[in-house]
Order: C-alpha cells, then sequence, then structure tokens
C-alpha cells in the first residue's frame, strides 16, 4: 500500500459517525467490496477482512453502532510474510447475520429460503437504494475506499482506484461518483472490476468528498510544487533553445557585418541594410522582433529577417571575391 492511501485511509477511519443511513451505507461498501459469506445448513455467518487494525476497529464499531451486535475479531498473522497478517470480523451467530444483511439490503425479509436468495442477491442485486442522500453516497465511497481502495503517491502518476469484486459493484460506484460529478472508468482485471480516476482534479474532488481533508491538502500541495516544476522546466527548455538559436545566428551575421566594414564600409551599402547592421552590432542578443521595434521607422520581424540574409548574402559574396572559405555555421 503506498503512503497516500495509509494517509488517506487512516483520516477515514476517523471520520465521526453520526447517522445511522451513513454507517449502514458505509458497512454496506465495505461488505460489497470486501465481505464474505459462509453458508452451510446450520449458520450463516458474515466475515469482513481487512489488514488495518485501525479499519478493523472501525467495523466493530460501525456494527455495533447499526445492530447492536458485536462481531468476533480474529487476528490471522502468516508464517511468512509478517507483513500480511489481517484481521476477520465475523457475525457467526445466524440470526445475527441475517439481521445484518437484511438491514444491509442483501434481502428482504419475507424471503423463505434464504440460502440461495442470499447468494444471488450479493452477486447481483444492486439498486441504489439507502443511497440516495448525498451524506449515504459520501459514506458509500468511504467504505469502498477502506475496503478496496488505493491511491498513488501524488509524486507519481495520478492514480485512484476502488477493487469491486462484480460488474454490478463497479457500475454503482460509478453512478455514485457521477452524482458528484467525477466520471470514473473501470477495467476488468482477473475476476475483479477496477474503478479508476486519472487527473488530479478529479482526485481531489474524491478526497473533498469523502472529507479526507488533510489528505486533499497534502496531496493539493504536492500537485502544485509538481505542477510548476513541469511549467519552470518547460520554459527553461524552451527558451535556452530559441536564445541558443538566436545567439549562433547573431554571431554569424556580426561576423558578416565586420567582414562587410573591413571590405566595403558599411556607409557603401544601401541604407536599408545599413541601419540594420549598425543595430545588430549593437545589440547581439536582440531578436528580430526586438530588433524590428528599435528601427526607426519600425520594421517588421520578417523585414528584419530579408535584410539580414541580404546582408549574409552580401558577406558571402565578398568572401567568394576574395577567396576566403565560409565557415559553415548554423543557417539564417
Ligand atoms: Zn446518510
Amino acid at each position: 500500500m503506498t503512503s497516500f492511501s495509509r494517509q488517506v485511509k487512516n483520516e477515514l477511519v476517523r471520520y465521526p459517525f453520526t447517522r445511522r443511513c451513513c454507517a449502514l451505507a458505509e458497512l454496506r461498501a465495505f461488505m460489497q467490496m470486501n465481505g464474505k459469506l459462509t453458508i452451510s445448513q446450520k449458520t450463516v455467518s458474515i466475515a469482513m477482512q481487512t489488514q488495518s487494525a485501525s479499519i478493523a476497529r472501525r467495523l466493530f464499531l460501525l456494527f455495533k453502532f447499526c445492530f447492536e451486535v458485536s462481531p468476533e475479531i480474529l487476528f490471522c498473522r502468516r508464517k511468512q510474510l509478517q507483513k500480511n497478517s489481517t484481521f476477520v470480523l465475523r457475525v457467526p451467530e445466524k440470526n445475527d447475520s441475517f439481521k445484518v444483511l437484511q438491514e444491509l439490503g442483501f434481502f428482504t425479509a419475507n424471503t423463505e429460503n434464504h440460502k440461495p436468495v442470499v447468494k444471488f442477491l450479493l452477486q447481483n442485486r444492486l439498486t441504489e437504494s439507502g443511497l440516495k442522500e448525498k451524506c449515504c453516497r459520501r459514506a458509500y465511497l468511504r467504505g469502498s475506499f477502506l475496503a478496496s481502495g488505493s491511491l498513488n503517491n501524488p509524486s507519481t502518476p495520478y492514480h485512484l482506484e476502488i477493487v469491486a469484486p462484480y460488474h454490478s459493484y463497479a457500475q454503482l460506484i460509478k453512478n455514485i461518483l457521477a452524482s458528484f460529478n467525477l466520471e470514473a472508468r473501470y477495467f476488468q482485471r482477473k475476476d475483479d472490476f477496477v474503478i479508476y480516476l486519472k487527473g488530479a482534479e478529479e482526485i481531489g474532488e474524491f478526497l473533498r468528498i469523502v472529507s479526507a481533508h488533510n489528505a486533499l491538502l497534502n496531496f493539493e500541495n504536492i500537485r502544485i510544487v509538481k505542477g510548476v516544476r513541469n511549467r519552470i522546466n518547460r520554459l527553461v527548455n524552451c527558451e535556452t533553445a530559441n536564445l541558443t538559436k538566436t545567439v549562433f545566428a547573431s554571431q554569424e551575421q556580426i561576423s558578416n557585418i565586420r567582414l562587410i566594414e573591413e571590405a566595403m564600409g558599411l556607409k557603401n551599402i544601401p541604407p536599408s541594410l545599413g541601419q540594420v547592421a549598425l543595430l545588430r552590432l549593437r545589440f547581439p542578443e536582440a531578436t528580430f522582433q526586438e530588433l524590428g521595434e528599435m528601427a526607426a521607422p519600425p520594421l517588421s520581424k520578417s523585414s528584419i529577417n530579408h535584410r539580414l540574409r541580404r546582408i549574409n548574402a552580401l558577406a558571402r559574396k565578398i568572401k567568394e571575391n576574395s577567396g576566403l572559405k565560409e565557415k559553415p555555421g548554423p543557417e539564417q
């Protein structure tokens, strides 16, 4: 998990829950993204799994708040990979499980034979009922991100994703995001469906929607620094290139003007060329545009260009006549 994902999740688990509608929506999202049902003849148990102790604690509190049910918390340490220890919250009691599933909207109270229905509903039933209120839709996104979301560090390419086990869940998240004017996309990765946001604006908006305000501030700060740095790099590269071109061309023009001066004197060339030649000698780093502005009367960029070409051509002629070889240099 990236450090930024962790930061966002640490902030989300502290978000206070006061309304039952939202707490249910958050649990429902977690259940849909990361929940497991174990069904046998005698028992139905719900399990939710997470690698984070603070997320496990939040789920426990949400269960208590919504259902007055205290799930068991199991801690499973993997022998090889200490890092991937997981917490499993389990509601083992059949009646409690039914109550929870029913309230989370996985099946209706009148269902006679729970078994096939639960399985079917977990996969397919997805209405947006219970998610009409904005507060609940935000809570649903919070639960989804806690269950299976991740966010690249903003110093790397912008990418936020939530992994859903079914197509219909991916579509639900996409719809919820659309209700906040965020356009998400999803694709299939093995058996899962990955909903993602790419743009910095969109990711910032997501953090705002789920109320990860500190993470949003950090994200924006890093993003601004990154943006400014990119812009400066572009600017510097581009100006250096132009300047180099101007300076090379200018050196060539100046040596040609000096040659003309020695060979025939600047007074003896057409005055239109003489004026530009003098300006170039005085302002070696000026662009054509700047030279044009300094001329009296002002000249366009292209007439400066044209006159300097004529000066270069004149110098070439002098070199040819005197048997001097022209030095290779950038064209201008
Ligand atoms: Zn609500």
